[in-house]
Formats: structure tokens, C-alpha cells, sequence
């Protein structure tokens, strides 16, 4: 006899209704009073699944896991796992962080790169070095790179020699997205971004003009906003056939500015591929965020101005890497060619896991593995215990090492999350309702799928 299984959660929302979600199968069900009651009973009595109330509906609750068979949750478990292991240790394709230079020409109060003013550009037998660790590594598979830094527009000429490089030896150089304050941003390298398979572009801004100025400076002082601005005009407005995102850095100084501003870089690049989206920057303990107040200023954000980000939505299955510091083979090298697991590690000496100078680039295997095996969630008591294992995928491995905000913010916030969901699909069938589109309606059999819809 099946019973109602810990991941299956019944719930009652005085704006939308009657809900059940699974996070083992990661789905939203709607349904209406009826069939609420019902569902109230058979968590309580799993035997009444045998009444006859809806047959069609019992076995999409088995479908869905919300009804589970002896052993079956375990086993659910299991293979999320190994999905997530397949994925993460898996050796096709490489990705690959390069930070040029760790120099920085800005001044950011919260910068957590303690290195700016380590002016080092990789040398060419780092180039080398680099270009053999990456044709071994990335083997017959594709690869991706990441400019990053410091700030990597000052060694341009790095980023040209090692892309031309990589080309001209035929390597499968299959995108690359660069990191950058935008501020030397100029037209000589707007220009060259297509042939260096530059696809996207995140430049970060802290807010309008007056914010902007006072946290993101130039060594010397001077504001950087309008130049950055008019950069960005340029670039989008040139021939780059990429996107820009333009990440809005947030904490609680500035959190008050960002709907204004995405709404202004949202009508000046109108028609653009341009992304404008708020993220969470750590700096001083007293101005961050933390987890669930980051979580609130998203879901504020959609419930107040109908901004829509990832933090606010229903969440995604734990059967994937979060990060670089998941993946095998995944790695970020300075301008020395060390080599970290991590974007927050470098510049920490401490850090590095092996240099692509040395005979075996590869040294440290301490770290990788902490970060994979030793912060698994599948493998740790207390979150196999817990009912959100199945959608906690937002743990960064760094923060679960130091043992710090570990748990995702789902935990808290689910409901909101779920009800920002379900205002979005209410959205999508109000437009189809105006265009004559089938949708499938609550009244039809009393209950319906809302995520994922039958398109995903
Ligand atoms: S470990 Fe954390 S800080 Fe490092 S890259 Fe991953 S998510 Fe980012
Ligand atoms: S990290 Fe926290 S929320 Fe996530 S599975 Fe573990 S105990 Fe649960």
C-alpha cells in the first residue's frame, strides 16, 4: 500500500488556493477544494487512495512520487544523485576561468579580491603552458572560457594572443563570455569581441549615476559611471553579435535603487540583447544580505515592480552542479598559471590546486575533492534528513566548507516562491485566454500541473 511520502506538502494560499508540491518530483499541482479535503485525508490514512474518489488522480500521485511504495523515496534519492555525479565528474567538455591579469583599475569598497595591485600579465610561456593543459584537458570535447580577473580589458592583448592561439591550433574554442567593469571598454575591442568568439558581455553597475560613483571609483578617485554607460551604448550599437548582462550589484546601502534603474537600461536598450538583473555582492557583514533577506528583496521585487529573477521562482531539481568548484573539469587559472577551484579563491596562494607551469599542473587534489565529495549533500546526515535535499542546489560548496548560510533559502520561503510561480503562469493563461489558446482550466478535473508545464 503506498503511503504519502515526507517530500509532498499540501497548502492553502489565500490569494490562489488549494496547492500540492513534491520536491522529489519537483512539481506544483493545483487543485480545488475537493480534491484539497481529499488530500488532507490521504495523508493522514493513505487506505483512502482505494475509495474510489478520483482514479485518475491517484495515479498521478503516484506518478509524481506525492504517493510512494515501500523503499521508493530512497531510491528516488539515489538516482538524483548519481545524476548529479555524472554531471559533475563527467570529463567532456572543459570550462575553463582565465584571469589574465589580477589587476584592477577600480577601487570597489567590497571587493573581495585582495590582489588589485599585483600587476602581473601571463607571461608567454604561461600562455604556453596553459594552451597544452587545455588541449589535454578538454580532449575531444568543446570549451568554454571565461575572461575574468582583476580586470581583464587590461591585458587585452592576453585575452587576443591566447583566443588567436587556441584558434589557430584548431582548438574547439566553442564560446567565451568575459567578466569586465566596462570602463576601457572601447571601440578597438568592441571590434575584435566576434572573432575572439566573445558571446557575452557582464559588465556590472551599482546603481544610477550617483550610487554608482560613490562605490565604484578609479584608484585615483574619479567617477567611472558615465564612462561605463557610454561603453555599453557603443557595444551594443556596434557589430558584437553577443549579449550584454548587466549585473547590478546589491547590498543594503543600495538596495532601493535597482527597480529604477533596470526600468531606464530597459528602454535605452530596447530591442537589444541586453539582461539587466540584480545580484547579491558580500562585502562588510553589517551591509550584505544574507540568504533569506536576499530571498525577501527578490520576491519583493516581483510582488512590488513584476521583476522576475531566479531567487523568486519555483525551484529547479538538485540533480545538477551548482558551480565550477562542482565540476571535475572545470578550473580557473591566474596570471602565473595557478590553478583554483573556486572564483572567490583567487589570488589566495593557499588556494591553488597545481600551476600549469609545473610538469603535473595538477597537485592539490585536497581542495577538489572537499569541495565535491566533502561538501555533497547526498552524502551528509542531516540533509538526508531533511525534505529539501531533492531541491537545495543553491549551497555554494565554499560557503558549506566554511560552514556558513549552507541552507537554501527554499526553506523559508517556498510558499512565496510557489505563489510568485503561480502568478506568472496566471499571467501566461490570461494572455492565452485573449488569443484563443487551449489552456487547461482548474474546473476541467479539478486539479492541473502548473510547473513543470507540459512544454518543459
Ligand atoms: S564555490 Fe561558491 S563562491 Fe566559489 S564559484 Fe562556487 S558558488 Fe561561487
Ligand atoms: S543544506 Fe539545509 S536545506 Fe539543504 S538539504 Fe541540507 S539541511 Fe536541507
Amino acid at each position: 500500500m503506498p503511503t504519502w511520502s515526507k517530500y509532498s506538502t499540501l497548502f492553502h494560499s489565500e490569494r490562489f488556493g488549494y496547492f500540492l508540491y513534491s520536491t522529489m518530483s519537483n512539481c506544483l499541482i493545483q487543485v480545488d477544494e475537493p480534491h484539497y479535503r481529499f488530500l488532507q485525508q490521504l495523508e493522514m490514512e493513505p487506505s483512502v487512495a482505494d475509495n474510489g474518489f478520483d482514479t485518475s488522480f491517484i495515479s498521478l500521485l503516484k506518478a509524481k512520487h506525492i504517493l510512494v511504495e515501500r523503499g521508493e523515496n530512497e531510491k528516488l534519492l539515489m538516482l538524483k544523485q548519481y545524476k548529479k555525479n555524472c554531471n559533475c565528474y563527467g570529463r567532456g567538455d572543459l570550462s575553463l576561468t582565465i584571469c589574465p591579469t589580477l589587476a584592477c583599475n577600480f577601487d570597489c569598497s567590497y571587493c573581495f579580491e585582495n590582489s588589485q595591485h599585483d600587476t602581473t600579465v601571463m607571461s608567454e610561456e604561461t600562455i604556453e603552458n596553459l594552451l597544452a593543459f587545455i588541449r589535454k584537458k578538454s580532449g575531444a570535447g568543446n570549451i568554454h572560457i571565461d575572461w575574468y580577473g582583476g580586470e581583464p580589458t587590461l591585458a587585452f592583448d592576453t585575452v587576443e594572443l591566447i583566443s588567436n592561439k587556441m584558434l589557430a591550433k584548431g582548438m574547439k574554442l566553442h564560446g567565451a563570455q568575459m567578466t569586465t567593469n566596462g570602463f576601457l571598454l572601447d571601440i578597438k575591442k568592441i571590434k575584435a569581441l566576434n572573432d575572439l568568439k566573445i558571446n557575452s558581455i557582464q559588465i556590472t553597475l551599482d546603481g544610477p549615476k550617483t550610487v554608482h560613483d560613490r562605490r565604484r571609483k578609479l584608484h585615483d578617485g574619479r567617477p567611472t559611471f558615465g564612462k561605463v554607460l557610454a561603453n555599453i551604448d557603443q557595444l551594443m550599437s556596434s557589430s558584437y553579435k553577443g549579449k550584454c548582462d548587466i549585473r547590478v550589484n546589491i547590498d543594503k546601502n543600495n538596495r532601493e535603487c535597482f527597480p529604477a534603474l533596470r526600468e531606464k537600461l530597459m528602454k535605452r536598450y530596447k530591442g537589444k540583447k541586453v539582461t539587466v538583473y540584480p545580484a547579491r555582492v558580500k562585502g562588510e557583514e553589517s551591509s550584505t544580505l544574507n540568504t533569506g533577506e536576499w530571498a525577501k528583496y527578490c520576491l519583493d521585487l516581483y510582488e512590488k515592480y513584476g521583476i522576475i529573477t531566479k531567487y523568486m521562482l519555483y525551484p529547479k531539481s538538485n540533480d545538477t552542479g551548482l558551480c565550477i568548484a562542482h565540476f571535475t573539469n572545470s578550473f580557473v587559472s591566474g596570471p602565473s598559471g595557478e590553478l583554483y577551484k573556486c572564483w572567490e579563491d583567487v589570488g589566495m596562494r593557499e588556494k591553488t590546486i597545481g600551476n600549469v607551469n609545473s610538469d603535473e599542473p595538477l597537485s592539490n587534489h585536497e581542495l577538489p575533492v572537499l569541495y565535491t565529495v566533502g561538501t555533497d549533500q547526498y552524502a551528509n546526515e542531516e540533509c538526508r534528513k531533511c525534505c529539501f535535499l531533492p531541491i537545495c542546489r543553491n549551497a555554494c560548496p565554499r560557503k558549506r566548507l566554511s560552514k556558513t548560510e549552507t541552507c537554501t533559502h527554499f526553506k523559508q520561503y517556498i510558499v512565496q516562491c510557489m505563489e510568485s510561480t503561480y502568478d506568472i503562469f496566471k499571467t501566461a493563461e490570461t494572455s492565452c485566454d485573449l488569443l484563443n489558446k487551449p489552456f487547461e482550466t482548474l474546473e476541467n478535473k479539478g486539479y492541473r500541473i502548473i510547473y513543470p508545464s507540459d512544454n518543459e
